[in-house]
């Protein structure tokens, strides 16, 4: 499968069935437990990096590009800090959701923009670029296009997270594969640490904070360069 038709399995997927199932993963209704650990996974994810953002104790007015920002599960808490968020996802439903979400939190008028977009179309500086649990939909040889044009916006950081390709984690991928149930969802794509770090330095970053969030069922890897 080619690049162009796994984005369009990926939108298509998040605007249909992955809407309903990553809408209550990322929410607070009753899940099931494989569903449940996801959540809680996803959300150390999450706090991770506002623990690393509040540290820095700059937040208030930083301008943030939210790529790939699902329902506004990080979207949400940084702008809850101050941040200017620009936030934005391939898919118009998760999007809708997330500017409801905002709206439930802030009101109408808030420091947060959403729209739909490609990450690769995203336009213009920030100072901060973060994108979480995306690469999973990005095969290997379209990771260094992605993550240099997600550098190519952030004027000083990024922050980055991926499921990371380890031996175990194949296995455990392939023993998945041969089980598909009614939750199998769209290829997931493991990303090397070394091929991420490299690309990353090819475009002039470096590695300033690592995490590594391991649940049961999710596995993400966290990575935060910064410019020089
Ligand atoms: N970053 C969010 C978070 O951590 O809560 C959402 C993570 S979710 C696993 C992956 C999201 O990436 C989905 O909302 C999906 O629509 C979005 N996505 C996948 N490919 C994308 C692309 N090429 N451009 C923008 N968003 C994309």
């Amino acid at each position: 499968m080619n690049a162009v038709d796994d984005k369009t399995v990926v939108k298509d997927y998040f605007n249909a069935t992955g809407f309903d199932r990553w809408r209550r993963i990322y929410g607070t209704e009753q899940v099931n437990k494989v569903q449940l650990d996801i959540r809680k996974g996803h959300q150390q994810t999450v706090d991770t990096v506002m623990d690393w953002l509040k540290a820095d104790g700059n937040l208030r007015g930083l301008s943030v590009c939210d790529a790939g920002c699902g329902v506004g599960s990080l979207s949400i808490p940084l702008a809850q800090e101050g941040a200017m968020v620009y936030g934005s996802d391939i898919s118009e439903k998760m999007v809708a959701e997330a500017y409801d979400r905002a709206k439930v939190f802030f009101g109408p008028n808030n420091n947060i923009s959403f729209s739909a977009q490609d990450l690769e179309s995203i336009a213009g500086k920030y100072h901060t670029v973060i994108c979480l649990d995306v690469l999973i939909h990005y095969p290997q040889e379209d990771a260094a296009r992605m993550i240099s044009h997600l550098c190519s916006m952030a004027e000083s950081r990024l922050i980055l997270s991926f499921a990371p390709k380890t031996l175990a984690l194949s296995v455990l991928k392939k023993i998945g594969e041969l089980f598909p149930g009614p939750s199998k969802t769209t290829r997931a794509y493991q990303h090397r640490e070394t091929d991420v770090v490299r690309i990353l330095q090819d475009n002039g970053f470096s590695i300033q904070r690592q995490g590594m969030t391991s649940t049961r069922f999710y596995y993400s890897r966290l990575l935060e360069a910064t410019r020089g």
